[in-house]
């Protein structure tokens, strides 16, 4: 059966960006066109969309929709089938969507996503003549009033919640509560009540029918004290309604084959011509330019959550094994400083670019011997995705999505020819850094080297099984709702 599925979300590469839930946002609908399911996405109307979105249909208009007033448009661009919510008072704002110019959050960001979570509910349930869905795909607390809508909305129609990284709640004062526009029962524990807040990420999980997270093992990591941000309890009691389903990179754009990023294209089957861009790395990182010399390489937010200051405890151990180690990334200024310092101190040997750089960073998937993601915790991760599809050995923290995505090469793996990668766990520096050590024996024996750095670019990390579960899940929610 063909499904048709409203997504709504605030971001969508290569739209509007400020994460990994854009690329999720931006790649799926295509992925899910195999499976017979027809992906609309809903966004707000920021300048960046507006821009992109050409001929636009108004499909109807709001005299007054959360202060002022507003149109539901239709348009395709990038490919995509898209209605946005042009309501200028919300979101006909510059620069990053969360973040007046100063700093800190816009002060009206509960109305802004309440009226993206409105409009999702009036989209769905046929506020638009000739237009109607199957289900409802919500994304992140942006989104999360979307299900709450659908709940006291008819007809009913199901919804999939899903938690791109529960860090990120989208709270708000109680006070806000009469200008939502829900009705007085969603002001409850059994609601969107959160701690004395407004949680929106709250009610996306307590009112969807279905909820995922972008990994088995995260899925699982949730539903724990450690790990589940005070909403674990909520998680547990929803029990086997709650999936984990991997990312996959867009395996078009990341192609070593075509990229035009590279110093030197390269396939799976023949991946000598890596060695041409870790020159290119080395040379343009500063870093002394040396075939032999193990290359690790880090790309990422410089953050805690990041495990950047394990990364700089462990450096060490890097510097004892004679390897080097070049870092692309912005963040916390104090680890910007950290990575700053630390190459500093060890010219040749440490290079660090703060900064945004996409052509950099796909130098160093395709040149570094080893991509180290220390996180300590990661929903998914895209780094070690490109790291395998790149051919760098991804030494990933034993976390979450990390954990899903690279197999580790301990002894028994090696000796039958197995392994991706190496992980270590407990996440600490102490244990970064052995397993440093560890990468660095293995990489005395070039030909096991060699075989683990194939089973890396033989890894699937496309679309292709996380599309197919998508389709089963819509599909196993449309025959629950009956
Ligand atoms: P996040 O938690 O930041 O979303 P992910 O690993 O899911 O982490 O995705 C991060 C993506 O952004 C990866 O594709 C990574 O290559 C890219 N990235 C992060 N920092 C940089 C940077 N400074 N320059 C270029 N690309 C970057």
């Amino acid at each position: 059966m063909s499904l048709r599925v409203l997504a709504v979300a605030s971001e969508c590469a290569p739209l509007i960006k400020t994460g990994g839930l854009a690329d999720v946002v931006g790649a799926l609908p295509l992925a899910l066109a195999g499976h017979d399911v027809k992906v609309t996405t809903l966004l707000p109307g920021y300048p960046a969309v507006m821009a992109a979105l050409g001929e636009a249909r108004a499909l109807r208009r709001f005299e007054d929709f959360y202060g002022g007033p507003a149109r539901l448009r239709r348009a395709t661009a990038a490919g995509l089938d898209l209605v946005v919510l042009d309501a200028p008072h919300l979101f006909d704002r510059p620069g990053n969507p969360y973040l007046a110019p100063g700093g800190g959050e816009w002060g009206d960001n509960g109305i802004r996503f309440a009226a993206l979570g409105a409009a999702a509910s009036l989209l769905a349930t046929g506020a638009v003549r000739g237009v109607t869905f199957d289900a409802v795909h919500a994304h992140d607390w942006q989104a999360g009033l979307a299900p709450a809508f659908l709940r006291f909305a008819a007809p009913r129609k199901p919804c999939l919640f899903t938690i791109h990284n529960l860090a990120f709640q989208g709270k708000f004062p109680l006070s806000l509560f009469p200008r939502l526009g829900l009705p007085a029962e969603a002001l409850s524990v059994q609601g969107m009540e959160y701690y004395g807040t407004l949680g929106f990420l709250k009610a996306g999980l307590w009112y969807a029918d279905r909820i995922s997270t972008v990994s088995p093992t995260y899925a699982a990591e949730i539903g724990t004290p450690a790990l589940g941000m005070g909403l674990d309890g909520l998680l547990r009691g929803r029990g086997g309604q709650v999936s984990g389903i991997l990312n996959g990179l867009d395996v078009e754009d990341w192609n070593p084959a075509t990229d035009p990023r590279l110093a030197a294209r390269f396939s799976a089957a023949d991946p000598g011509a890596r060695a041409a861009n870790k020159a290119a790395l080395q040379r343009r990182m500063g870093l002394e330019e040396n075939p032999d010399t193990l290359l690790f390489g880090f790309v990422g937010r410089l953050t805690w959550q990041k495990g950047v200051d394990l990364l700089l405890g462990a450096l060490w151990a890097l510097l004892g094994e004679g390897a080097e180690l070049a870092v692309l990334g912005t963040g916390e200024w104090g680890l910007e400083e950290g990575c700053r310092g630390a190459a500093a101190a060890n010219p040749g040997r440490v290079a660090a670019q703060i900064g945004f750089d996409e052509g950099m960073a796909r130098l160093i998937y395709g040149g570094a011997d080893v991509v180290l993601v220390p996180s300590r915790f990661e929903p998914c991760g895209l780094a070690q995705l490109a790291a395998l599809r790149y051919g760098a050995l991804p030494l990933v923290a034993h976390v979450g999505g990390l954990v899903d995505s690279v197999v580790d090469a301990n002894e028994m793996a090696i000796a039958a020819g197995q392994g991706t990668g190496f992980h270590f766990a407990p996440v600490n520096a102490e244990m970064l850094a052995a397993t440093i050590g560890r990468a660095a024996r293995v990489w005395r024996d070039r030909a096991v080297w060699r075989r683990l750095q194939a089973n890396a670019l033989a890894t699937d990390v496309s679309w292709a099984r996380s599309a197919a579960r998508y389709a089963a899940l819509y599909r196993e929610m449309l025959a629950d709702a009956g």
